[in-house]
């Protein structure tokens, strides 16, 4: 079974879902955390061109640690989940994950792993493309402002240096980018539940969700 949540950056998509999983004891998917370490590997490459990057792809091996609910990315071995996290990744990883060849490998990665169990995921392009028949579809979104600020909060409580009017440029230019991308961008599904976070609490939104999987699928915490 396999619930997804799109929507742009800083929407509440990943705290909420992770929320959700360990309410609901369900495994709890982090796809841009995927496409970050893709990015990461391409960044301790040399930022190679395109094709150079090609090359390098079969190369790259992708691994999570799912114990207690977590999402832990290994690259190549090495727990990146920090690493992921960086300005520099941010600032690229639009572009990468605008790559075909890359969303096709990550795209692969995710359908074999939710074959094993019950996942609740978050992206951008989970119940368009990648999970079309997912058995609950949600879209979440919040105005730019609370976006930024949310975004802003994590990356300086995890130590990032960063400001908030380069978190608002990051967060516009990867939503343009994801948005406009030929390769399944960033889009409502049409039969995803629209949750807007504007002026709504963290506990809110999620007791909002709860409901709605509880109603529908009969998960319940
Ligand atoms: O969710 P997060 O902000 O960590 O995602 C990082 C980036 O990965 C997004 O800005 C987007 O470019 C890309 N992404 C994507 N498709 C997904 C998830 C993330 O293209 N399903």
């Amino acid at each position: 079974m396999i619930i997804v949540i799109d929507g742009p950056a800083g929407s509440g998509k990943s705290s909420t879902a992770k929320a959700l999983s360990n309410q609901l004891n369900i495994h709890f998917l982090d796809s841009g955390a995927l496409y970050r370490a893709v990015t990461y590997y391409w960044i301790l490459k040399g930022k190679p061109d395109q094709e150079k990057f090609f090359d390098l792809l079969p190369a790259l091996d992708l691994n999570v640690d799912l114990t207690n609910n977590s999402f832990t990315v290994w690259l190549n071995g090495n727990d990146v989940s920090d690493d992921i996290r960086s300005s520099a990744v941010a600032n690229h990883v639009s572009d990468i994950a605008s790559l075909p060849r890359v969303r096709k490998k990550v795209n692969q990665f995710m359908r074999e792993l939710v074959e094993q169990n019950t996942f609740i995921a978050d992206g951008r392009d989970l119940g368009t493309a990648v999970f079309p028949d997912a058995d609950l579809k949600f879209y979440m979104d919040a105005s730019i402002e609370e976006r930024a600020d949310r975004r802003y909060q994590e990356m300086e409580a995890s130590g990032h240096a960063v400001t908030r009017e380069r978190v608002i440029q990051n967060l516009k230019e990867r939503d343009h980018k994801d948005k406009t991308r030929d390769a399944d961008p960033l889009k409502k599904a049409d039969d995803a539940i629209v949750i807007d976070t504007t002026g709504k609490t963290f506990e809110e939104q999620v007791a909002e969700m709860a409901a709605i999987i509880n109603n529908k699928l009969h998960i319940n915490s």
